[in-house]
């Protein structure tokens, strides 16, 4: 099964924790919240799983630097920069936009990994990755490409394998789980494991960004995205009713916080001394605080919040916070 041809990069298990504090502030339903915040890897966060399995294969095809993309605060780019420093090799990020007059957060931390960073300037996500290649492979070097937001088959198989250690880590039968899905990979991940091992609860994504891919909606994504998870481990196929996804949250759009993200950041951290990121978590815990007010849960629901990381992020949104 390929689930098994894993680098192990990331801290595993990682700590699965009920929010009894904030449970009984509100009453119901039972919150729990697993720690991909501390998945070990230079701050955490999901992309280490995913990592685990792309990164396999870069090695298999004797790859020699890591190219991806993202925003100038992602969490991806990050992890990306951490992982490869491990593996000891060069690692390429191209960040959207212009370089910020002030180098903090995710940023910071990319430099001080030792990733060599292209601002993209006003070129779309991407676009400069396939001449970045070009001129590695120019010079010699074997680049490999990860995907924007490590979401591909590969580091989908990241998100189902950490379906596997969830039910090897408790026997509470979670009625939801909850998380937050932008570029699908967790999403899809999840959706597959839980087929892969049974579980029943309802797997509900909360949208961050309200921008769809050129060529296909973002639901789509998720959905093609999970059946090439569930046909590789030899699942059944999903249909569009499997792919529960609340867009109910974008907020003034990608990385813009508003009152909601700033409140669930703080009940989180009040309450459970857990901190949650601005563009993310932040964004999905205030779905989730909402849905348990709107009465979307019953009382005795088991719900579990599945933190993705983020934090380094604080810092550079200290303003907007
Ligand atoms: C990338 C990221 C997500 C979204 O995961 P996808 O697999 O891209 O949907 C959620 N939270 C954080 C903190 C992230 O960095």
């Amino acid at each position: 099964m390929s689930l098994e041809n894993r680098l192990e990069l990331a801290t595993l298990p990682t700590p699965l924790q009920p929010m009894q504090n904030l449970s009984d502030k509100l009453g119901g339903p039972e919150l729990w919240i697993k720690r991909d915040d501390l998945t070990g890897l230079a701050l955490g966060g999901n992309k280490t799983r995913k990592l685990e399995y792309m990164l396999f294969e870069a090695l298999q095809q004797g790859a020699d630097c890591i190219i991806t993309a993202g925003a100038i605060q992602s969490n991806h780019c990050r992890q990306t920069a951490a992982a490869a420093a491990m593996l000891e090799l060069e690692c390429h990020l191209v960040l959207g936009g212009h370089e910020p007059g002030s180098c903090n957060g995710n940023l910071l931390l990319d430099k001080l990994l030792g990733a060599q960073i292209h601002w993209a300037g006003d070129h779309r996500k991407g676009e400069d990755i396939p001449l970045l290649v070009e001129k590695l492979q120019a010079q010699g070097k074997k680049p490999y490409v990860v995907p924007y937001g490590g979401s591909n088959l590969l580091g989908a198989l990241g998100y189902a394998n950490a379906v596997l250690e969830l039910v090897k880590q408790s026997e509470t039968r979670f009625t939801h789980i909850v998380f937050a899905s932008a570029s699908g990979g967790t999403h899809a991940g999840i959706l597959a494991g839980a087929r892969l091992v049974g579980l029943t609860a309802q797997v509900l994504g909360i949208r961050i960004d309200k921008l769809d891919a050129p060529d296909q909606p973002f639901a789509d994504k998720v959905l093609n995205l999970a059946n090439e998870v569930a046909a590789d481990l030899a699942l059944e196929a999903f249909s569009k009713e499997d792919v529960l996804l609340s867009e109910d949250y974008l907020g003034g759009g990608y990385a813009v916080i508003g009152d909601a993200e700033r409140q669930a950041i703080t009940t989180l951290a009040k309450n459970e001394a857990i901190l949650l990121d601005p563009v993310y978590t932040g964004r999905a815990m205030a779905g989730l605080l909402d849905l348990i007010n709107k009465g979307y849960f019953h009382a005795e629901d088991k719900v579990l919040f599945w933190h993705t990381g983020g934090a380094p992020a604080l810092f550079a949104y200290a303003d907007a916070l």
